[in-house]
Order: C-alpha cells, then structure tokens, then sequence
C-alpha cells in the first residue's frame, strides 16, 4: 500500500488472474489481493489504474468502472476497451495473467435513486459498463428504458440475466451524437413524468442527451451524467 501526494491517496495494488474476451475489444480482467479485501467498492465506484510510470502520477492515471467486487476473497473485475489510442488501452491490449495492477479506488457520480419512477439508460459501450453494473442493483419491480451502442454487434456487451435494453452500432463511425445513441434515445416514447437518466461515454453525447432531456423538463436533479472520454483529452476522471 502506498499514499500519493497530499491528497492521501491510498493505492492498492492486486495480481491479475483471469483474463477473459468479453467481446473482441473488451477484456475482463480480474484483480486480487489481500488489499483489495473489504473495501465499500460497490455501485458507482471506479478505479484509477496507473497505466504508465508511478513516477508520471495523475498523467498515467486512466478510469475503470468496477463491475463485480468480492470483498470477502479481494477480487475486482473490470471491463476494459481496447480502443486503440492512449496509455490505457495499450495497457488492456498487453496485460497478462501474474502483471501486478497498482490502483486508487474513486466513488464517482452514479448513486441510485430507489424512489425513482422508472430509470433511463444511455452509454456507448464503456458507458454501459458503468451503468450495466448499477442495472445490477436497481430494484426489481422498477421500469428501465434506454439505449446501449457499440460499433458493431459483436462489441455489444452481453445482456445481464433477465435484463435487456437495445444495441445501435456505428458501424466504423466514430462516437458522436450522428453515431446512433442520440437518435435511438429521442425516439423512445418516455413516460410523461421525468425518471432518473443515467447517461455516460462519449463526451459530446452524453451532453446532447443530457440537454434534449432538460428541454423536455426532465430536472437537473434527476440527470446522472458522465462524460467518460472524448477524442483529443486525455485520461477523463
Ligand atoms: C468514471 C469513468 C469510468 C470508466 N469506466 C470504464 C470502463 O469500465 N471500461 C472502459 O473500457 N473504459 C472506461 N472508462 C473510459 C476510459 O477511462 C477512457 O476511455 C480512457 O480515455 C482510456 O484511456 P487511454 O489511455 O486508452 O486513452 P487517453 O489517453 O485517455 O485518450 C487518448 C485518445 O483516445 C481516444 N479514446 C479514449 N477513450 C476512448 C474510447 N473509449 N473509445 C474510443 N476512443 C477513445 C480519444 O480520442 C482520446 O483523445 C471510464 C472513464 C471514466 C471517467
């Protein structure tokens, strides 16, 4: 265990061991450790990997959504894309089964609002990782709508056990608010009062969506937005 600088971050670092394709770019990768035992890691947590030198700090420093957390046997999964560019996805396209991953732990936006009326869902499919894993701990009896994409089916993440929403593709195009996701969330025929959106990926569509929902007079309270990465930026937290 280690503390980084002076905002007393505490980095734990845990052995990968188990490596398996999701999809052919998304890699589960687990991690476990004795540090990794009874943490409060659960809905809307992420981590920080350290993808590059301890020494380059918060510049190597890249966002994954923990999607299954063990606290009795210290294991953490994550769905990790490897997308091409940056320090993060070559570091997902080159893990291996004995690599040590040092990490900090974050609570990031995403909290559920049990009383909400119905929850609606929007991610590109790094997006989707964050918000399948709090679909994880909705309530039962409540309604979710939404949209998911990825570029093509195969990227689709798989459905949970009994929960599905649909898949648009790109289809080679980039991520964009002209990609599918925007368009396939407008015509969905909502429920004339407000629910709770969830909305995360791609910077400039999670801001159309989030924008189309307050011109509907959804309030801003009941909007759940996270850009999680955008062409051109680097290592969004
Ligand atoms: C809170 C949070 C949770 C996240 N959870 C997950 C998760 O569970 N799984 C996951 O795979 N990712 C997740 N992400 C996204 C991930 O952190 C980013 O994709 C990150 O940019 C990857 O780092 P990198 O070093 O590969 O690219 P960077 O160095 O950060 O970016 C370099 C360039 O790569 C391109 N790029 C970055 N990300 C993507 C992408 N996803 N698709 C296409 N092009 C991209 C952009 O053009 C960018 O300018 C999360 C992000 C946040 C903020």
């Amino acid at each position: 265990m280690a503390v980084f600088g002076k905002e007393k971050l505490i980095g734990r670092t845990g052995k990968v061991v188990e490596i398996e394709m999701v999809t052919p770019h998304m890699k589960r990768v687990r991690l476990a450790g004795k540090e990794l035992r009874h943490q409060n890691w659960g809905q809307g947590h992420h981590i920080r990997i350290f993808v590059d030198s301890l020494l380059k700090l918060h510049d190597s420093l890249r966002s994954y959504s923990v999607w299954h957390y063990d606290g009795e046997e210290g294991l953490v999964d994550l769905l990790m894309l490897v997308h091409g560019e940056g320090p993060g996805s070559k570091w997902v396209e080159k893990v291996k089964v004995g690599d040590s991953a040092t990490f900090i732990s974050v609570l990031g936006r995403f909290r559920i609002i049990p009383e909400a009326s119905y929850y609606l869902l929007a991610a590109e499919e790094t997006g989707a990782v964050a918000l399948q894993a709090l679909w994880k701990n909705f309530p039962a009896e409540k309604k979710v709508l939404g949209a998911f994409e990825a570029d093509t089916p195969e990227d689709a993440l798989p459905d949970l056990p009994g929960k599905t929403l649909p898949w648009v593709y790109r289809q080679g195009k980039p991520a964009s608010p002209e990609s599918g996701l925007f368009e396939a969330i407008k015509k969905i025929e909502l429920p004339p009062e407000p629910g709770v959106a969830y909305v995360a990926g791609e910077t400039k569509t999670c801001l159309a969506i989030r924008s189309y929902l307050l011109e509907k007079g959804w309030p801003k309270q009941n909007l759940q937005v996270k850009p999680f990465w955008e062409a051109g930026r680097t290592g969004l937290d």
